[in-house]
């Protein structure tokens, strides 16, 4: 079997190539080992492998060839030493969090959080100890205060769920540093594409595979990258005997998702451009969020610290919910769900769906109106996009 790795590949070579394990057949397509276990050619080898004095396989819970390639190819792509791939984005999530802390430990995280992230720092780490505040991740300075002697650990999503505020890493990063603790970042509103939060000074970055990595709405998946380091000392024993595993046909399909990445958010950015210009000159629209356009309230740092906008557009209709739902229900391209980063244009209203978990205030804070929608733009072409958007607008 060889491996495949070129270190000075750029990205669209390195999601192509990068970490295949060719088998003797010589295929084109990576190959997919949908197995559990393995065999060895003798007891004295299986003695070795399992005392680590020989490579190889042994148990698809710990790594799998057609894993191990979805982690290589991940790795080359983040700038990465290392990582471990999870059966969905939460599994990566939770796996980053938890592998490191222990009770007594102290967890700072922004506000603005995928619900289950948010639910992973709020309710279910203080059952175990773990003390947790939520800060307004826009804020150094809310970042600095929440510092306590016995801070281990920074979470923050940025740009965020759903209204696409950024985060400035680097400085949260150095803020990190000098508490000795790790800034954990999940970067699936980015994609590794448009910014690489371990170049910025983040020390673990996650991603819901789910999401741009698969991009075509088929399998769940997820990945936790890091220095070998870490993943050695906190990840590896946590992510073998906890079994958040992806499997070996979700990870075949992962890595087919890789290889048109690069084609696929560039031209998802580009329609998504072009949607946030046409709704800020719409008189239906309040307010258009596009970390892409000058007018971003943190445009300054999307300048440093992004390569693109996003394939995400946050705008709010003036009409509120009854406007919002008339613009939903009258779309005959865009589909209505909770789901984005894939090839169908999908709408979301988070005040009735991702978000309605959240208090009224906190939903406020965190900028969700009752009009607020999220559009994840897909691969249609953007004109058709722009008709069914108008006409939806007329019927708002
Ligand atoms: C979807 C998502 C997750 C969770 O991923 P799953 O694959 O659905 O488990 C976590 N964080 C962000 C920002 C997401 O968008």
């Amino acid at each position: 079997m060889t491996s495949n790795f070129g270190k000075d590949w750029k990205p669209q070579t390195a999601l192509v190539h990068a970490g295949t394990l060719r088998s003797q057949f010589g295929e084109t397509s990576e190959a997919l080992y949908l197995t559990q276990g393995f065999l060895y050619d003798s007891a004295e080898a299986a003695e070795a492998r399992f005392k680590g004095e020989e490579p190889g396989f042994i148990y698809s819970r710990y790594a799998n060839p057609t894993v191990d390639m979805f982690e290589k190819r991940m790795c080359a792509l983040e700038g990465a030493e290392d990582a471990r791939a999870t059966a969905s984005g939460m599994a990566a999530v939770s796996a980053a969090l938890l592998c490191s802390l222990k009770a007594g430990d102290h967890v700072v995280a922004a506000r603005a959080l995928f619900g289950s992230c948010r639910w992973v720092v709020e309710t279910l780490m203080p059952r175990y100890g773990i003390e947790t505040t939520l800060v307004d991740g826009k804020s150094l300075a809310a970042w600095e205060e929440a510092i306590r002697p016995n801070t281990k650990l920074f979470f923050l999503e940025s740009p965020t769920n759903p209204t696409l505020e950024v985060c400035d890493i680097a400085g949260i990063g150095r803020l990190a540093d000098g508490a000795g603790a790790r800034l954990v970042v999940d970067n699936v509103f980015a994609t590794p594409l448009l910014q690489k939060p371990l170049e910025l000074g983040a020390h673990v970055v996650v991603y819901s595979a789910t999401k741009h990595i698969d991009g075509q709405g088929r399998c769940l998946g997820g990945v936790v990258l890091s220095d070998k380091e870490w993943i050695d000392q906190n990840l590896h024993d946590y992510f073998r005997h906890t079994g958040p595993s992806l499997s070996p046909f979700n990870a075949w399909t992962l890595l087919k998702g890789l290889e048109t990445l690069p084609l696929r958010v560039r031209q998802q950015s580009q329609s998504a451009a072009r949607v946030a210009d046409y709704l800020a000159e719409h008189p239906k629209i309040g307010r258009v969020i596009y970390p892409g356009r000058k007018d971003h309230p943190q445009a300054d740092i999307v300048a440093r610290q992004m390569t693109g906008g996003s394939t995400l557009v946050c705008f709010d209709l003036k009409g509120g919910k009854s406007s919002s739902f008339a613009f939903e229900n009258a779309l005959s391209i865009i589909g209505i769900s909770n789901n984005l980063g894939d090839a169908k244009s999908l709408v979301t209203h988070p005040t009735t769906t991702t978000h309605k978990n959240l208090t009224d205030e906190a939903r406020a804070e965190a900028g969700i109106g009752e009009g607020t929608l999220r559009l994840s733009l897909g691969l249609e072409d953007v004109e058709d996009l722009l008709k069914d958007i108008e006409q939806a607008l007329e019927a708002a």
